[in-house]
């Protein structure tokens, strides 16, 4: 049979449930208004200046992108002042993980070390291109310990993935932490910092460079950085990430990556992005801003909420009130959220900071639901 020859690690994939959809949700329930608040998605959607852009290029989709993406690798590399050479752009963060992954790992010998819940794309990718992966279970409070992380360091670990600040906890670890841990490594070993949330975990008074590694002098050689267009710039559905790499990886990325992945329309929404400093200031604000109120009036309810630094809060419903009913009772009100059943976490719900009024619908479906609060 043919279908025996399909590759056991391909086999052994479950089959992807996708969250719900705005459509699907307003049929089923027949409800008009719904809201969602499940994907950390940009709370004030696709900036003006961009969609402006977008229009004026239209006329150019019939055109191949240039190979490369020379022009949005010189935006970027002027943009976080770092040299061309060590910067990749890719369809998503996605493509950037899966392309490392592929790059620096051989199947059957190689494994990685990631936390447990994490981003799930780091086993997922690791699984499919038959690497091990090996997993550090993180306590009650989700706080990231580096040494039972390390502990699961061997001669054949090529990649350990952090993500800060994580998803889907929120939590932020320091850039201090992350050093050490990359200056413990062995040489054979790469450290992969995801920052895709990075830009929302300064408070006021805090600066990205408090939280971001990247940003820092003197970054170990052995750290490799993952962003994304998807959150802060609102291009989620564009397909844009990055990878700040180490020189020799960005050679290797450009030589195997699919050559036109990030298209010319997404290329020129993402050069426009990059300048477009209010509107990320606005996003940086709605989402500080969301994250505290949100924070507060869920803790009001009874839920425990987990300190975040991201654009998104995970938290646990009060007793009596299983996360999964208060999801279902939500999608029946027309908010859309995050079940955190996939992640192994039952228990919890994530839900990514709104527009203000997104914020309040939510809050007062969530109020109506658990019955308290004031
Ligand atoms: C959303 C997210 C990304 C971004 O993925 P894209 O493919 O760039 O949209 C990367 N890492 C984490 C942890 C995320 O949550």
């Amino acid at each position: 049979m043919l279908e025996d020859f399909v590759r056991p690690e391909i086999r052994a994939l479950e089959a992807y449930v996708p969250g719900r959809s705005i459509e699907e949700i307003r049929q089923e329930y027949g409800i008009e208004k719904v809201i969602k608040m499940a994907s950390n998605e940009n709370p004030l959607g696709t900036s003006p200046l961009v969609q402006e852009v977008l229009a004026r290029h239209a006329g150019e989709a019939f055109r191949y992108p240039a190979g490369g993406n020379p022009r949005l690798v010189k935006a970027i590399a002027r943009y976080l002042g770092l040299p061309e050479s060590r910067i990749a752009v890719g369809n998503g963060s996605d493509e950037i993980i899966d392309m490392i992954i592929r790059i620096m790992t051989t199947p059957g010998r190689d494994n990685i070390v990631c936390f447990e819940p994490c981003f799930s794309l780091y086993p997922i990718q690791s699984l499919i291109n038959g690497v091990e992966v090996r997993r550090e279970p993180l306590p009650s409070d989700f706080v990231f310990d580096f040494d039972k992380l390390y502990a699961h360091v061997d001669e054949n670990t090529r990649l350990v993935f952090v993500t800060a600040p994580d998803n889907p906890s929120g939590y932020c670890p320091r850039p201090g932490e992350i050093r050490r841990l990359a200056e413990k490594l062995p040489g054979d070993c790469l450290l992969v910092v995801d920052e895709a949330y990075i830009h929302f975990a300064a408070e006021e008074g805090e600066t990205e460079a408090d939280w971001s590694l990247l940003r820092q002098k003197d970054v170990p050689v052995n750290v490799a950085f993952i962003r994304t267009f998807s959150k802060c710039y609102g291009l989620a559905g564009l397909r844009i990430g990055v990878g700040i790499l180490p020189e020799f990886l960005a050679g290797y990325y450009w030589r195997a990556r699919l050559p036109f992945s990030v298209n010319i329309l997404a290329e020129e929404a993402a050069i426009t992005a990059l300048d477009d400093d209010v509107f990320r200031q606005e996003t940086i604000e709605t989402v500080r801003k969301g994250r505290k109120e949100l924070s507060l009036a869920l803790t009001e309810m009874g839920c425990t909420v987990y300190p975040s630094r991201a654009n998104f809060l995970m938290f646990t419903p009060p007793a009596g009130h299983p996360a999964l009913e208060l999801y279902e009772a939500l999608l029946r009100r027309g908010v859309i959220v995050r079940a955190l059943k996939s992640y192994e976490m039952p228990q919890n719900i994530r839900v990514s900071v709104g527009s203000p009024e997104e914020n309040k619908i939510f809050l007062k479906a969530t109020r109506e639901i658990l019955g308290g609060g004031r």
